[in-house]
């Protein structure tokens, strides 16, 4: 193998097979694994009839033309996928209750959580106004460069999940509930940028398409 490289990118999973990917494009690039398998987090493995993903469970930002997508485009990574938008982001089961959130249906995900808590209607109201002026501020800053049109960042910039959670709502099983994985900053987000699954399994063959023209050595 030739020794000379213009880059080393040191680790294999999506982050630096991606660059390697695109910066193969037009210089030399070595990419360097110290793992068995490339893919780090994003690799799916099987056992049984039951196929399972390490990591990931859904791609956010996947519209056409946006920014993920044209950069997983440009690698290879989308060649082959099929992608499902489920109508649901996930199932989490508390003690005292099943919960299936709504993609994309922020009055769905509202109206649920009132009927669960009807005693803290006017809080989540209020809790949710506050996330959404959060996220398009932070979504509208790369334009703006400054902070004084953002007068919810420049108020709750400091303050944490908890904090706000402490502001608005008293019942602590909803605090739970609202805190759990994919809270609701993240909700938000799903809900401008929808979520998709890769029904095939995300990465054997997403890697391989983009690692295609890597040499392997052991
Ligand atoms: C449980 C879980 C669920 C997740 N769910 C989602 C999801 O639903 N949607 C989503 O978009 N993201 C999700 N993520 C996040 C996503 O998996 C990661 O952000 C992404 O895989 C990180 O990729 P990476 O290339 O930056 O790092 P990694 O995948 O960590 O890859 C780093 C690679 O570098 C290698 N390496 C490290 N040190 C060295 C060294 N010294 N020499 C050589 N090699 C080295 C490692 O072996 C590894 O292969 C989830 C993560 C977790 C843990």
């Amino acid at each position: 193998m030739n020794k000379e490289f213009d880059v080393i990118i040191i680790g294999a999973g999506i982050g630096g097979l991606v660059a390697g990917s695109l910066l193969s494009k037009n210089k030399k690039v070595l990419v360097l694994e110290k793992n068995k398998n490339f893919g780090g987090y994003c690799t799916s493995f099987s056992r049984e009839d039951y196929k399972f993903e390490s990591s990931i469970q859904a791609i956010n930002g996947l519209k056409k033309h946006s920014a993920i997508a044209n950069i997983l485009e440009n690698a290879g990574a989308l060649a082959g996928i099929n992608l499902i938008k489920p109508k649901k982001l996930y199932r989490t089961i508390f003690p005292e209750h099943d919960l299936e959130v709504p993609q994309q249906d922020l009055e769905g995900y509202r109206k649920l959580l009132f009927s669960l808590f009807p005693e803290e209607e006017v809080g989540i109201v209020k809790l949710f106004k506050v996330m959404e002026s959060i996220y398009c501020e932070i979504d509208k800053l790369h334009r703006e460069k400054s902070l004084k049109k953002s007068p919810f960042l420049l108020k709750y910039g400091k303050s944490s999940l908890s904090d706000l959670l402490e502001e608005f709502i008293r019942d602590d099983k909803l605090k739970a509930i609202l805190a759990q994985y994919w809270c609701i900053e993240d909700y938000l987000r799903a809900s401008f940028q929808p979520r998709h699954f890769p029904i095939s399994g995300l990465t054997i063959r997403q890697m391989a398409v983009i690692s295609r023209k890597a040499e392997r050595t052991e």
